[in-house]
């Protein structure tokens, strides 16, 4: 047996065909469907942080659907062998456990920029004195407007309203402890923390309890967008006491281009009489909900915040893939993931500081799957001849590639395949 230790790592290719055959993930790989390049063989595909790859029994799940509605019509909602009324709640427990939350505070419904406002309406409660929203500068675009446009809702004005947390000068990434320091200078004026956990940019994983004391002793409320950390960390949601988090599901969690998403909201808000809430049928109880009487009467768990009957085909595409991170489970999915991302680290580290250098923090407690790496003097050409070459990962202007190898899908042979083909992109750069 190989030690998984990080200090084993060496540059021979045979290790990377060790390192596969002992993986215990390593059957995996065969139960998603790999792009391939127009030589027939797989794309090295480590954009999984982007669009996961479908599994294989997704066709399934959604066919099913289709021949049920065929065949029932409209029965369907009883009759289907998944019947669709309940249909959501099939997917709840193993939601839960990938995100680290109890079945009642989670719901998978709408998409993630929907949700993000969904839950703003209910947590970000401005007053004259407490109107502030913090974010970080380099927050995925959809983030803040979501953010600034809440705040001009309320009749307040981003300008003022809208704090963004800037790194130290020459640095890249959030240091925590900033970030915990200006929760305390903005006191009472803070009604809402909002992160993206984790970073989509650099990969940065914040450690969502702290943050959630800090704004909690403070008086404001706390929520994070968990895009690039669902499916990917383990979030432990209920246990850091942040009052809400939304994902999408077609990241790391592979359920389809524009899947639905998932929405989290804490135990002790669920029965709340008091709390505001945009209202819709899905969300009232289920025993009265076709009764259609006048008053609303919230299901007294995060499916309170649905609106609409959910589109079953899409809830098929997660619930396939749910199963699958159901089988693993977080704890041997981010046991390889650590491993995988340790490895691509070590690897692109060997050529050297003065043509790379991964923004990524390096300890693995701040960060998942995904590192990006900052490539001197790059520009698109590096990438495009990455790409040629058969890698398919993500460029940021102006010189940043993220690479996410996941755990599920992706062998220790394709981070050292993208290593050997990022080398030899740089050397010819030289030339
Ligand atoms: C991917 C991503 C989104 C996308 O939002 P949709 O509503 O699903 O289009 C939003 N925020 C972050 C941080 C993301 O990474």
């Amino acid at each position: 047996m190989l030690s998984l230790d990080m200090n084993h790592f060496n540059l021979n290719s045979d290790l990377a065909q060790n390192l596969d055959q002992q993986d215990p993930l390593r059957q995996y790989r065969e139960k998603f469907h790999h792009p391939l390049q127009a030589n027939g063989e797989p794309h090295i595909y480590l954009c999984g942080n982007s669009l996961g790859l479908q599994p294989k029994s997704t066709a399934d799940h959604i066919q099913q659907e289709l021949a049920d509605w065929k065949k029932l019509g409209v029965e369907g909602h009883f009759h289907a062998k998944n019947p669709w009324l309940p249909y959501h709640e099939f997917l709840t427990e193993a939601m839960a456990k990938v995100v680290g939350a109890k079945p009642e505070e989670v719901v998978v419904m709408n998409t993630l920029s929907v949700n993000l406002h969904l839950m703003m309406i209910s947590f970000y409660r401005p007053t004259a004195s407490r109107h502030k929203i913090m974010i970080e500068s380099d927050a995925f675009p959809s983030d803040r407007y979501a953010a600034a446009s809440q705040i001009k809702m309320h009749g307040f004005d981003p300008n003022e309203s809208l704090i963004l947390l800037k790194p130290r000068e020459g640095e890249v990434c959030l240091r925590p402890v900033d970030i915990t320091d200006r929760i305390v200078a903005e006191g009472d004026s803070l009604a809402l923390v909002m992160l993206g956990n984790t970073n989509y940019y650099t990969g940065q994983y914040f450690d969502m309890k702290a943050i959630s004391t800090a704004g909690h002793a403070v008086g404001a409320k706390v929520g994070f967008d968990c895009a690039h950390g669902a499916g990917n960390v383990d979030l432990q949601l209920h246990n850091t006491g942040c009052d809400f988090a939304v994902w999408c599901n077609y990241k790391y969690l592979n359920s389809g281009p524009g899947g639905l998403g998932g929405a989290f909201v804490h135990e002790r808000h669920l029965t709340n009489p008091d709390i505001a809430r945009l209202e819709g049928w899905w969300g009232h109880n289920k025993k009265t909900r076709f009764l259609m009487r006048d008053d609303f009467e919230p299901i007294p768990t995060a499916e309170a915040w649905q609106l609409s009957n959910p589109p079953i085909l899409a809830m098929g595409a997660v619930w396939s893939s749910l199963k699958i991170f159901d089988d693993v489970g977080m704890d041997a999915l981010r046991k390889k993931a650590d491993h995988l991302t340790g490895y691509l680290e070590y690897l692109v580290n060997t050529l050297g500081k003065d043509k790379v250098n991964i923004i990524t923090p390096s300890d693995i407690s701040q960060r998942g799957s995904q590192l990006s790496i900052q490539v001197n003097n790059a520009d698109k050409a590096l990438f495009d001849a990455i790409t040629e070459a058969g890698v398919i990962a993500d460029w940021r202007e102006p010189d940043v590639i993220r690479v996410a190898p996941t755990a599920l899908y992706n062998s220790y042979t394709d981070v050292y395949r993208f290593y050997t083909i990022l080398k030899t992109a740089l050397e010819a750069q030289l030339i």
